[in-house]
């Protein structure tokens, strides 16, 4: 490297070093960015049922606790009383889905997630995962 190389080279990283304010000034500020909706992220235990006697027992008669008929196909969850109705929550492998049912042992974290058989439950059988659950509008 002769003399030259090097002094240009100096002269590069002052102007780097030179440059970087204003730089930095130049970073737009997010004040517009829409900010998500309010939601909270909890580790549930996500287990499975259908509407079949095995899984409901006496209530096996085709309505959830919220009063919701169902239809082939739905895809709902049953969470603890703390989640209003209505409450959507997102769930790995499963989608974004209301609150639509309850359970006795849907206590806490524990989510129970519709499917249409009692094949299909047992194939989800019990899973951990992060889920979203979005706070209702008042
Ligand atoms: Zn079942």
């Amino acid at each position: 490297m002769d003399r030259l190389e090097r002094y240009g080279l100096v002269l590069a990283v002052l102007c780097c070093i030179g440059c970087e304010p204003s730089a930095v000034e130049n970073v737009p500020e997010n004040h517009d960015a829409p900010s998500p909706p309010p939601a909270e992220s909890i580790e549930a235990n996500v287990s499975a049922y259908c509407a079949c006697d095995k899984c409901c027992g006496k209530w096996a008669d085709g309505i959830t606790a919220s009063g919701h008929k169902i239809k082939p196909g739905d895809r709902f969850v049953a969470a603890d009383k703390r989640y209003a109705f209505g409450t959507m929550v997102t769930i790995p492998g499963y989608g974004r889905v209301p609150i639509l049912d309850r359970g006795g042992a849907i206590r806490g974290n524990k989510i129970d997630v519709y499917h249409d058989t009692h094949k299909q439950a047992l194939r989800w059988g019990r899973q951990y995962l992060s889920v979203t659950i979005e706070r209702k509008k008042q």
